[in-house]
């Protein structure tokens, strides 16, 4: 009987129904990325297909009164990515276009991630599909509850943790927080990380993801002899990510030249002054009509001349219709997956250096491990501790797929995927199948 008896379902690698092998989102961007760095796993591609479908996922309806008494339904997603190396470990967004596949991929990508820096987790990532924007406080503290309710089942500090992601921060963090420990009867700090500092939340944890930005940066401008001093940055998304980056860039000598957010672009060629930026942005809610700099046409943002690119909102950012524009020598993705694997293909024939999503924005998982540590232990460390560990672990992970890209003459995305592959899948083969 050959395999073509079979009906779909009994064949060895038949998908399960709710995964299209022809996805044209973010989950098809990371099965490609996976399918690039299958021939270097060696005896691990037996296990490839482990990365090729998420444990678990859970969508979930989410009903909340609103300010008017009318009663709005929203979806909400839990991916379990990977388990393999230790407990699901991800962000939660809340966006109009959150998908399952964005989330699939997200929580792909946090597995990759974790396993890249050699965090104890595995991955996993969960979204609301809603403009938080439109909100009052009082539906969004609903509409948090309410999701974490929904997602209890997963949840835990020794199955899965959650922390802020896209427009979601330490107040929703606390909210998760209070609702679980409501649920389980006693606080539970661990359960989420980006906690505020006063709820057993981490110094250091806010700015840590553009911390982490800006030290792979700073140690890849070296390896290509890019000096940081007077370097020309253009950053896409200047909130948490974008705006830490830039600040700690700018302290270090380079000009912030083109800035863009949904509120706006814009551009200054002498570099933009970053902290009246950053208040801008924080009274009113977006680089949009600074007045420090001309506001530019968005798409022209692309073709900016500058020598660093940090795209530090949302996927799908540089594709095949913008990256042949781009003149920056290094782009640093501070986003999730920013870059679409055509767009990875033009930067690299134009030579230009892709710090890739799953190392360059490991910072901010990394210090939601030492808050979960700090919180087990009920033992908080100070934030030059909390800093110096940060960029130690940051440089040399860096380091370490640097010389594997070298090595295999590979892109440092490829080469990230195949350190995080290696542990995953070698930790899917030791613990065996079960049962
Ligand atoms: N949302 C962040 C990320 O994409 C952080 C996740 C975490 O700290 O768990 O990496």
């Amino acid at each position: 009987m050959s395999v073509h008896d079979h009906p779909a379902h009994l064949l060895p690698h038949a998908l399960p129904s709710y995964l299209n092998p022809d996805d044209v989102g973010p989950w098809g961007t990371y099965l490609q990325q996976v399918d690039r760095v299958t021939p270097y796993l060696g005896s691990l591609a037996r296990w490839v297909e482990t990365l090729k479908r998420p444990k678990r996922i859970l969508i979930v309806d989410v009903p909340i009164e609103m300010d008017d008494g009318s009663i709005a339904h929203f979806e909400g997603y839990r991916v379990q990515h990977n388990l393999s190396r230790g407990p699901g470990k991800g962000g939660v967004r809340f966006h109009q276009d959150v998908t399952l596949s964005e989330v699939m991929a997200l929580s792909a990508w946090m597995s990759i991630k974790n396993a890249a820096v050699n965090v104890p987790y595995g991955g996993a990532k969960g979204g609301i599909r809603v403009d938080p924007r439109k909100l009052s406080k009082g539906e969004l503290e609903r509409l948090t509850r309410r999701y974490t309710s929904e997602i209890g089942l997963l949840i835990g500090p020794t199955k899965d943790i959650p922390a802020p992601d896209v427009n979601t921060n330490a107040q929703t963090m606390a909210w998760m927080m209070d609702t679980y420990s409501m649920n389980t009867g006693s606080t539970a700090t661990g359960v989420v990380t980006g906690k505020p500092v006063d709820l057993g939340g981490s110094l250091g944890r806010v700015e840590a993801t553009g911390r982490g930005v800006f030290t792979v940066g700073v140690e890849a401008a070296k390896l290509i002899g890019l000096p940081i001093e007077g370097a020309r940055l253009a950053v896409q998304g200047f909130g948490n990510v974008g705006g830490t980056a830039g600040k700690l860039f700018a302290d270090a000598g380079a000009k912030v030249v083109a800035v863009q957010d949904h509120t706006g672009s814009i551009y200054n060629p002498d570099g933009v002054d970053v902290p009246a930026l950053l208040e801008h942005v924080r009274s009113q809610g977006g680089v949009g009509g600074f007045p420090g700099a001309q506001s530019m046409a968005a798409d022209d943002f692309w073709a900016v001349n500058c020598d660093i690119l940090i795209p530090a909102a949302l996927e799908g950012q540089i594709n095949k219709d913008n990256a042949h524009r781009i003149q920056a020598k290094m782009v640093i993705e501070g986003a999730n997956g920013p870059t679409t694997p055509e767009a990875d293909d033009i930067l690299h024939d134009k030579g230009v250096l892709v710090l890739p999503d799953v190392i360059a924005n490991a910072g901010g998982v990394t210090v939601s491990y030492f808050e979960w540590v700090q919180d087990f232990s009920s033992f908080f460390w100070s934030e030059d501790e909390i800093n110096a560990r940060l960029v130690r672990i940051m440089q040399e992970a860096f380091a370490a797929v640097w010389q594997v890209a070298q090595e295999n003459k590979v892109s440092v995305r490829t080469a990230t995927f195949i350190v995080a592959c290696q542990r995953i899948l070698h930790a899917r083969e030791m613990r065996g199948l079960y049962p």
